[in-house]
């Protein structure tokens, strides 16, 4: 998810066509959120693109006509629709810490990544059984 208040930056184009404006543009803005493998946290930063052409306001226009046309509103562009889209597009469904992130150990929850060699040929050290209990108890 995109943080409360957190700044997005945005570099656009306007276009003046025949139809109305041409809005052409890209915005970034930070990331939080966790890897849905090892649950580590994440902070990353997207870019999102979208191009959106703002149509001037016409009052013959037909209520039956496509809704999802963006309108200018008094010469002003409401750009907050066209931005959310683009950015709920942009973001990664599945975020991931690395790319190919082992997730946790099933019987230990140690973070695989951390600790690729991990294992369990013998007993559960007793270091890590505090943990155990403290991730089923989340569960
Ligand atoms: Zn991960
Ligand atoms: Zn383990």
């Amino acid at each position: 998810m995109v943080p409360e208040g957190s700044p997005v930056e945005l570099d656009l184009r306007l276009e003046a066509v025949m139809e109305g404006v041409l809005v052409t543009g890209s915005a970034t803005a930070g990331l939080v959120g966790e890897c849905v493998r090892c649950l580590e946290p994440i902070k990353d930063e997207m870019s999102a693109r979208f191009q959106e052409l703002f149509v001037y306001d016409d009052h013959d226009h037909d209520p039956d006509e496509d809704d999802e046309t963006s309108q200018l509103e008094k010469d002003l562009l409401d750009l907050e629709p066209v931005l959310r889209d683009a950015v709920v597009l942009a973001l990664p469904f599945q975020p991931l810490c690395q790319e190919d992130c082992p997730g946790l150990c099933v019987e230990c929850g140690a973070r695989l990544a951390d600790d690729p060699d991990h294992g369990h040929d013998a007993a559960i050290d007793p270091r890590w059984a505090g943990l155990t209990k403290l991730v089923q108890d989340e569960d």
